[in-house]
């Protein structure tokens, strides 16, 4: 499709309104959290029902990292159950929620920061899916994923991020979905936290608070708690997208806070 049919396309699926729809990084957590009424589901759940109806959703999931830049094209996204030795009915999950080629190719002529891919075999992942099926349980609303390029650094997914800013005023609910602390080796499964976790949590709390996004994507600056916290990136990541997306001034909201399983931080927040 040429740019002008892109534009005609963009222009009639999503035109451009006055409302700009909020966006969101919600901490995932564990799978069991779409299968389980807990404190976060329902806080997921309320969050959603909150929100205006989007359009369409786009999710950056910590769980697609490829090479370059990548969105999901295709018209039925399928399930991806990526996990291993959950319950059954976690397996059965399905979240049948349509793509959008359109918007796949709208995201794509709106990123001028890198060239990006439109994917025809990925589908949604356990990081999209746990989160909408509770936000958006009718799965109804048409959904792409962004993936994660792992070639870039903190600074380079931020600035590809600010690209996207656009799509909040042509009804497209932009998702990123991680965790803010997310150490696997040192998980234990009951109720609680460690000291580092508490802490590096706070800090990105009060630098998320004081739009301090630079100490924030320097976060390797912040010692012992950052390098306990954040072993790898993939799931810090989908954070920084949802703060480039913040325009001046706007409202933050945080509606979870809370360090869980020792070393998963499940903070969500809403800006806008
Ligand atoms: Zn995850």
């Amino acid at each position: 499709m040429d740019l002008a049919a892109t534009l005609a396309e963009m222009n009639a699926t999503f035109p451009e309104t006055d409302v700009r729809l909020p966006a969101l990084f919600v901490g995932h957590g564990s799978p069991t959290n779409a299968i389980e009424d807990n404190e976060f589901s329902r806080s997921w759940a309320e969050a959603g029902s909150a929100l205006p109806r989007p359009r369409a959703i786009l999710c950056v999931s910590a769980h697609w990292e490829t090479q370059r830049t990548c969105v999901t094209a295709m018209r039925k996204p399928k399930t991806i159950h990526d996990f291993a030795g959950f319950p059954q009915a976690l397996f059965e999950m399905q979240y049948p929620a349509p793509g959008s080629p359109a918007l796949a190719r709208l995201a794509c002529a709106g990123i001028h920061e890198t060239e990006v891919r439109l994917d025809q075999e990925w589908g949604l992942d356990h990081g999209a899916w746990s989160v909408l099926s509770r936000m958006f349980p009718a799965a109804d609303i048409p959904v792409v994923q962004l993936s994660l390029d792992r070639g870039r650094a903190p600074e380079a997914h931020y600035e590809l991020a600010r690209d996207l800013r656009a799509l909040r005023n042509r009804g497209v609910l932009i998702l990123g979905s991680g965790n803010i602390v997310h150490n696997l080796g040192r998980i234990v499964w009951q109720d609680t936290a460690y000291d580092w976790g508490v802490e590096f949590d706070e800090t990105m709390r009060r630098l998320i608070l004081a739009a301090d996004h630079d100490a924030i994507i320097h976060y390797q600056r912040l010692g012992q708690a950052a390098r306990l916290a954040v072993p790898t990136n993939e799931h810090f990541l989908p954070l920084l997208y949802i703060l480039a997306l913040r325009e001046h001034n706007e409202a933050i909201r945080f509606f979870v806070e809370k360090v869980t399983l020792g070393a998963i931080s499940m903070r969500s927040l809403q800006i806008g």
